[in-house]
């Protein structure tokens, strides 16, 4: 029997209002190319389903300890005591991540989901089942289904296979893509893509690469086709602190969506937040993630102005 397309989602979330007009499902699919530091979805990067531990559900090695015994690879062992919220002394497993192979043995055996596995498969025809069933707000409000990440486009077949279908179904499209892609993938998807949240995160080519592991040429060069080809953008800048928030760094966003101005219906500021660092510490992680300071409110006025003297309509996030 032939396999069936599936693909390897870490949330679906319905009643989205952030990711696109209208009320909007949003489908994240897992794997990214990128690294940014301050990811707020650090669970999108990898792109098979991995294990995560959420300190908060778990009783304790004394009281519990189903998952210490389970481990094939011998990963888990005792950790020390440390206080929890009530401020008493537990003690947690420890997970040794490099000796992890994500088989899932200690998350089928923690009843109390503290240990669980992100990522799941889905068919197309699972995820357009439940696009159908929110249809009607979707025409209610202007909505749609928006296919995002991760790097959604990291899995092209799919990707493309439920972009299709929901057109055929008479769904609104929206694609949120970092744009470090092949455009040949691009290309694929454009016809089915009604709207495209397209990310700049770095206007520093070289400065792009050492924060965020690729350079930004491919990134810019594709957002030239595709407003070329007839496509229409969001572009969404996540302002982040001593990397791209200065007033020369919005020079440069100036003068590149300067471009391609008139595919733009809005450029969206989205201020750094430190929403992913316990994500980051869910998935146990040895290398620390990157903390700063937010953007102050006046800051985030200050360029949302630079972007509207040239002629762009902004919105902060
Ligand atoms: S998911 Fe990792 S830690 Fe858990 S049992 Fe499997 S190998 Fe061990
Ligand atoms: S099985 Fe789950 S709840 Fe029990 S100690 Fe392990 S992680 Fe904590």
């Amino acid at each position: 029997m032939e396999k069936k397309l599936t693909g390897k989602t870490y949330d679906i979330q319905g009643f989205s209002v952030q990711d696109g007009p209208g009320i909007r499902t949003t489908v994240f699919l897992k794997g990214c190319p990128l690294r940014c530091p301050w990811c707020h979805s650090p669970e999108s990067q990898a792109f098979h389903t991995e294990l995560n531990w959420m300190s908060i559900r778990c009783l304790g090695l004394d009281e519990c300890g189903k998952c210490l015994d389970v481990c094939p690879n011998g990963a888990i062992a005792r950790g020390p005591y440390k206080k929890n919220a009530k401020d008493e002394d537990i003690a947690y497993p420890d997970v040794d991540k490099s000796k992890c192979d994500d088989c899932g043995a200690c998350a089928k055996a923690c009843k109390a989901d503290a240990l669980y596995m992100c990522g799941t498969d889905y068919t197309v025809d699972e995820i357009i089942h439940r696009l159908l069933r929110d249809k009607p707000f979707y025409e209610e409000s202007g909505g749609g289904v928006t296919v995002s990440g991760g790097e959604c486009l990291s899995q092209p077949e799919f990707t493309l296979e439920l972009l299709k279908r929901s057109k055929e179904n008479g769904i609104h499209t929206a694609v949120d893509t970092t744009g470090f892609i092949k455009w040949e993938i691009i290309e694929k998807v454009l016809p089915y893509t009604d709207l495209f949240l397209y990310d700049l995160k770095c206007m520093d080519s070289a400065l792009h690469k050492q924060v965020i592991g690729v350079p930004n040429e491919l990134i810019l060069e594709n957002a030239k086709k595709i407003a070329q080809a007839g496509g229409r953008f969001w572009i969404r800048i996540p302002v982040i602190t001593m990397l791209n928030d200065s007033k020369e760094h919005f020079d440069l966003y100036c003068d590149f969506l300067s471009e391609i101005k008139d595919s733009i219906d809005i450029v969206q500021l989205l201020p750094y937040h430190k929403m992913g660092i316990s994500k980051h510490d869910r998935l146990m992680k040895k290398e620390k993630i990157f903390v700063v300071e937010p953007p102050s409110d006046a800051l985030m006025e200050e360029h949302k102005a630079r972007l509207e003297a040239c002629g762009l309509k902004v919105r902060i996030h």
